[in-house]
């Protein structure tokens, strides 16, 4: 699903933190919201998962203005950095509660999550709880959670985070296959360049609430447009 935002707004206590954002991302890419910390980048994503009201612009979902829908009409999945499972749920109740909530047929949910825990390769680890569970199986049980109502936009903030270095490795080429396979639309945040980088079909670099610069990956690195982008990207001139 292709995502605009236009001259997106967002203040706090009346001042802008994001004011006139204009950006579009592609059906079926992932792009990646880089930029340092304080930038806004979770605060676009709040506001595109409608957890955020906006203060002004629009918010497109194909041809639809979304941005008056409350978030559970917004066809939209989250990944957040603490994964916020529920711990004393079970890793299937994890992953089958959006559909729970929508009072899907039992059948049908078992299927359905069944077939997403397959994608995201924690099958085996249904039964066990979120504290039973590694910190990378927990983060594949969060993707699964937030796939499992087919949503068509993926919101991933800061994902790879709390992992260590070596699951951080594992589990940004395991996402990009599930984001592949699936084909969904996905904005991935992140501080990281070189997770950027190696995960994004494009980057928006994004500073003081402005998207600076959109570009595929060699690109932005190769040929940055301003000073910033170039530094941030650690190729300064
Ligand atoms: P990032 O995710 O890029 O690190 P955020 O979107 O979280 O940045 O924050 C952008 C700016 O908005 C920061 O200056 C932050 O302090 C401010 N901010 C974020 N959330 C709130 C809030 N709920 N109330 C007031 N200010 C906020
Ligand atoms: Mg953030």
């Amino acid at each position: 699903m292709r995502i605009a935002l236009k001259d997106f707004t967002k203040k706090f206590d009346g001042v802008p933190v994001i004011d006139r954002m204009n950006l579009e991302i592609r059906d079926g890419e992932m792009l990646a919201l880089l930029g340092p910390s304080g930038c806004g980048k979770s605060t676009t994503l709040l506001a595109i998962s409608g957890i955020h009201r906006i203060d002004g612009g629009q918010i497109l979902f194909g041809d639809d203005d979304i941005s008056g829908l409350p978030s559970q009409k917004r066809n939209v999945g989250v990944v957040f950095q603490n994964y916020a499972l529920y711990p004393h749920m079970t890793a299937f109740e994890n992953i089958a509660f959006p559909l729970q909530v929508r009072r899907t047929e039992k059948k049908e949910i078992e299927a359905r999550v069944q077939e997403i825990a397959e994608l995201t390769h924690i099958a085996p680890y249904l039964k066990r709880k979120p504290g039973q569970l590694s910190g990378g199986q927990q983060q594949r049980v969060a993707l699964a959670r937030a796939l499992v109502r087919k949503p068509g936009v993926l919101l991933l903030d800061e994902p790879l985070a709390n992992l260590d270095a070596a699951l951080r490795l594992e589990m940004r080429s395991e996402i990009r296959r599930i984001q592949l396979e699936t084909g969904i639309t996905a904005i991935l945040v992140t501080h990281d360049q070189v997770e950027a980088m190696s995960m994004a079909d494009r980057i928006a670099i994004m500073d003081k609430g402005e998207i600076l610069q959109v570009s595929p990956p060699d690109e932005m690195y190769r040929r940055p447009t301003n000073r910033f982008v170039a530094s941030f990207m650690g190729n300064p001139p």
